[in-house]
């Protein structure tokens, strides 16, 4: 078999010229005679890799200089901790806009170590819309206000950036990172997991303001204080060295692409034609609000959950795969992050009129 359109939620579809560049560089990197597996974290050759794959991150982000840029393990969920462990400095409280399951997660990792307050929640609609600012009950005196900026799940996604004042804004940007340009200013922190739009599992992104960081708990194991962190240039101990690797390679090939202007204009399109399609179909349905529709994450269901596994077996036939639903939510759910082309998200539009014509 051929590849086939792989629309998984994480770990997710890879640029296929990224992978043929992996590949072509696997046994032998720039006439180093090692794969990069094999090098030294210390050694010139991988500090290279390391350093590049930073600067095209800051590069394609527009990130300030007065930002630190910190290449992690342990996921998004290490983030769930580390974020209320580093961030608190001295305050015992944090505000959380609950958004749905990864929110949730988030919270209830935070609440081990200070009070959360749910400044918003859209529990109230099922996790189906972003709750609009002028609804936010804003605690004075939290440490950070945190935000799922993508509900990988839900398929909800703030098209807009909080104002929080004087309150650092954190965001869990995991599945829509690089998806488009944002302004990196507005933020005291993001971070995401790099298996949906940076790279392969493993490696964690957190870009942090300086003043924020540097008062993390005592308890804060060494690898989780962003400080130690990034006096050690994210090589207290031995990083994830393939997934920075790859990491870097994805950042050159959306800077080939024209970065992440160029990104945003493909994924709206894709996103498009694929909402376009489900709006216009009395076979399917989507349950998000129009204006929080997540660009990246399109859950979706058929009017007759009875038809559901001959539609996720018909779609494998036609080299459509892993468009089960998450398994807390059922029914279906494409994930078209930047590395899915058009192609693949014409190719299952396609799928979908036929199946539903089949069986309407
Ligand atoms: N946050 C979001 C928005 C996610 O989508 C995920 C993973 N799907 C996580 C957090 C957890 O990430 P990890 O598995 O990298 O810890």
């Amino acid at each position: 078999m051929g590849r086939v359109y792989n629309f998984s939620a994480g770990p997710a579809v890879l640029p296929e010229e990224v992978l043929v560049r992996a590949r072509d560089e696997l046994l032998d990197w720039c006439a180093s005679g090692m794969s990069v597996m094999e090098m030294s974290h210390r050694g010139k050759e991988f500090v290279s890799i390391a350093r590049k794959a930073e600067a095209d991150l800051r590069e394609l982000m527009a990130i300030p200089a007065h930002y630190k840029v910190l290449f992690l393990q342990g996921g998004a969920t290490a983030q769930f901790a580390a974020v209320p462990m580093n961030l608190l400095r001295g305050k015992r409280k944090a505000d959380y806009v609950n958004t749905g399951h990864w929110a949730k997660r988030a919270m209830a990792e935070a609440r081990k170590y200070c009070e959360v307050h749910v400044a918003a929640s859209a529990e109230d609609r099922n996790f189906s819309y972003v709750p609009p600012q002028d609804r936010w009950s804003l605690s004075p005196d939290a440490a950070y206000v945190h935000i799922t900026s993508n509900e990988t799940i839900g398929g909800v996604e703030y098209h807009w950036i909080p104002d929080t004042g004087d309150v650092p804004l954190v965001a869990d940007a995991s599945s829509h990172i690089l998806s488009r340009p944002i302004d990196v200013t507005r933020f005291g922190l993001i971070y995401a997991g790099a298996q949906k739009n940076i790279g392969p599992a493993g490696l964690t992104i957190v870009i942090v303001r300086e003043d924020l960081i540097g008062s993390a708990l005592p308890i804060t194991p060494s690898i989780f204080d962003y400080k130690v962190q990034a006096d050690n240039e994210s090589m207290l101990n031995t990083p994830p060295t393939f997934a920075i690797y790859i990491a870097g390679l994805v950042f050159e090939w959306i800077k080939d692409k024209g970065g992440l202007a160029a990104m945003e204009r493909i994924n709206a399109e894709k996103a498009r034609l694929l909402y376009d399609f489900l709006d216009a179909s009395d076979f399917y349905a989507t349950p998000v609000a129009k204006a929080d529709r997540s660009r990246m994450n399109v859950p979706f269901t058929l009017r007759n959950p009875a038809l559901d596994e001959e539609f996720l077996r018909q779609a494998k036939e036609r080299g459509l795969v892993q468009l089960k639903g998450h398994r807390s939510v059922g029914g279906m759910r494409a994930s078209i992050y930047n590395a899915m082309p058009i192609e693949g998200v014409q190719r299952l539009v396609e799928f979908m009129r036929e199946f539903a014509h089949k069986h309407g």
